[in-house]
């Protein structure tokens, strides 16, 4: 059910005060992560919240996007397309930049990486401003794809990401 998912969640997760820098509480999923029979209980849940045959393929931020995405793409024999931080990908690739708290950073995918018209879910541990979020769904369907939804694990209410986001819709397992 949804509030035992939270719980899950919220279980698996350990506040730290001021990293990367003073004045936030990062959000550190690792013992969520490392904890199997939680892991695959949340991924389940993830997936049965969308339904059989909803995305065709599953796109995850770096880097810790990545385990989620991996682990959907697995229980869903779909694939999955990493969007990576800027000078990773060693092939052309489409990007985008965004607004960070201070100064900008650059997303980016490979060309090629959908079929024109895949149905894309977006995945991602935190949704904080939303920034990352609306950058990688303007790069999915700027590389061909249409966002067939987008999940995060947590998300920070306070921040307002999901008004940011608007009319996309926002799926988060816990709301902090
Ligand atoms: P934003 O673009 O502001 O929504 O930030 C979201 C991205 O930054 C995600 O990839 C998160 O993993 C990461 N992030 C932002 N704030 C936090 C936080 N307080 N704890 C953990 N991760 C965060």
């Amino acid at each position: 059910s949804g509030p035992e998912l939270a719980a899950l969640v919220a279980g698996g997760t350990v506040d730290v005060p001021d990293f990367p820098k003073p004045g936030i509480v990062f959000k550190d999923l690792m013992p969520f992560f490392g904890d199997g029979p939680t892991f695959r209980k949340v991924v389940d849940g993830i997936v049965a919240h969308y339904g059989a045959g909803a995305f065709d393929v599953v796109a995850g931020v770096e880097a810790r996007g990545f385990l989620v995405a991996a682990a959907i793409a697995y229980a869903t024999g779909t694939g999955v397309v990493p969007v990576r931080k800027a000078g990773k990908l060693p092939r052309p690739a489409f990007s985008a930049a965004y607004a960070l708290e201070y100064g900008e950073a650059t997303l980016e995918v490979t060309e090629g990486a959908f079929v024109p018209g895949q149905r894309v879910l977006v995945v991602d541990d935190v949704l904080a401003t939303g920034g990352t979020a609306g950058a990688t769904m303007d790069l999915v369907e700027q590389a061909g794809g249409v966002v067939a939804g987008f999940t995060v694990l947590m998300e920070l209410g306070f921040l307002d990401g999901r008004e940011r986001l608007s009319p996309r819709k926002v799926h988060a397992l816990l709301t902090v």
